[in-house]
């Protein structure tokens, strides 16, 4: 498929990032991750990782304008042309107009935006059984998606841990973040022609299905 520039957006565990994962994989575009750009940020001990790090940890957002320009110097490293997916942001209405203004300026523009919905009971859930590889950050889920050994990854036979902000009490933290900060971008993007939403209840390869449907249309447009 030719490249696309998309936005997924939902709440955490809602399964963007697994799905941004398949379709950056299937087409060759790259996975933008926010939470795994922050995440590596402080395992450099950057001063950007040492700023995110008490906020990240209290599940409440880093300032817009800390994750808007790490964002921004992530797109500008990709070769130009490139396909790519921004997982985890914008997350405030704030950091959508700093992002539309970047790529204004880049000459550059998203096709689609993806809305993945799910419960808070099985947002609940899922997170508190996810467990995330330390080497590649590749995810996994204890009852829906485990990995083949317990405890190492498949893909590079790292070891599997459980972030320390997917504990249940950061959990809730996190979505009343989301309701308040992030769900206000459902109303901006479909103001603008882009937003389609998945049902995430469904298994992963039925989310799969719907997302490249979106996709796909989104090409032909
Ligand atoms: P995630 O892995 O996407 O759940 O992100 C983990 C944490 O990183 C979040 O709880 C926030 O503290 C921070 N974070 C990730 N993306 C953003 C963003 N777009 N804006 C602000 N904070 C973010």
């Amino acid at each position: 498929m030719p490249a696309r520039r998309l936005i997924f957006l939902g709440p955490p565990g809602s399964g963007k990032g697994t799905q941004a994962t398949r379709l950056a994989e299937r087409n060759g575009w790259v996975q933008l991750s926010s939470g795994d750009a922050l995440r590596r940020e402080r395992k450099e001990g950057s001063e950007i990782g040492r700023k995110a790090a008490q906020y990240m940890d209290a599940g409440t957002l880093v300032p817009d304008d800390v994750i808007t320009g790490v964002m921004l110097a992530a797109v500008d490293k990709l070769p130009s042309g490139s396909g790519f997916i921004l997982d985890g942001f914008p997350r405030t209405v704030p950091q959508a107009q700093s992002l539309d203004g970047g790529l204004k300026q880049r000459k550059l523009r998203i096709d689609a935006v993806v809305d993945f919905r799910l419960a808070d009971e099985e947002i609940v859930r899922r997170i508190v059984e996810r467990r995330v590889c330390q080497s590649c950050q590749a995810t996994y889920n204890l009852s829906f998606l485990p990995p083949r050994v317990p405890g190492k990854c498949d893909k590079c036979g790292g070891g599997l841990i459980q972030r320390p902000d997917d504990h249940r009490e950061v959990v809730v933290t996190r979505l009343e973040t989301y309701k308040a900060q992030t769900a206000p971008l459902v109303e901006y993007y479909s103001q603008r022609g882009l937003l389609s939403a998945v049902d995430s209840s469904t298994g992963a390869d039925a989310v799969e299905a719907q997302v490249s449907r979106i996709v796909d249309a989104a090409g032909r447009g």
